[in-house]
């Protein structure tokens, strides 16, 4: 018996090299409003979490409590930057092919929006390959988004198996422990934008390139 029903790929980072490039977006403007944090806080802080989160986590860090959209004036900047620069993570086109000629189905769960990914998945001609199977931590069932369990249960529950059956592809530390909160088994891509000594959880999984997940996620 196969070990995996269901590959649920995280969004930015695992399927689109998006984090990059809005980490230097952010650090850009960070520095614009005088608040000191480098690329590294950026990516060690926020890299993972939903925007609800991350606004949270940012008020507390630069001591000011921000608006619901005290970021609505970047819109076009992160809209532009993710629109121009977007690429897809190498390889993983052909691994998700591999994964699914090997029978398991697939799906996407994301702490960004469903017009984000639309953007992202979009430029890099991923977005129809996962039509009708794509979840974000906007989606009114999920309460809390990573590091909670929820948008992956929410996820696993639509697509129709049980938790113990899937497989989580995730590139940070908050949606490692919510694959391994939700009690899945948690696979940490280490070819992105955390040092991959912080992907290292207890019970994960670390692959340094796509071309490596196929055999990790089909073999029984
Ligand atoms: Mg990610």
């Amino acid at each position: 018996m196969r070990r995996f029903d269901l590959v649920i790929f995280d969004c930015d980072g695992v399927l689109v090299d998006s984090e990059r490039l809005i980490v230097g977006l952010e650090a850009e403007i960070f520095r614009e409003r005088g608040w000191p944090l480098t690329e590294d806080d950026i990516i060690r802080e926020f890299v993972g979490l939903s925007d609800s989160a991350m606004r949270a986590r940012l008020s507390e860090l630069v001591g000011e409590e921000l608006a619901d959209d005290w970021d609505a004036e970047y819109t076009d900047r992160y809209r532009r930057t993710l629109a121009e620069n977007v690429e897809a993570v190498a390889g993983v086109a052909a691994a998700i092919d591999i994964i699914e000629r090997a029978g398991l189905a697939t799906c996407v769960a994301s702490s960004g929006s469903h017009h984000k990914m639309a953007l992202t998945l979009g430029t890099t001609g991923l977005l129809s390959r996962f039509e009708g199977r794509i979840f974000s931590s906007t989606d009114p069932e999920v309460e809390r988004g990573k590091p909670a369990p929820d948008l992956f249960l929410h996820a696993a529950a639509r697509i129709g198996v049980a938790p113990d059956r899937c497989a989580v592809v995730e590139d940070s530390p908050f949606g490692l422990i919510a694959a391994l909160d939700a009690g899945m088994s948690a696979f940490g891509f280490a070819g992105g934008v955390t040092p991959t000594h912080r992907l290292a959880i207890r019970g994960v999984t670390i692959f340094d390139s796509m071309t490596d997940l196929p055999p990790l996620v089909t073999s029984t």
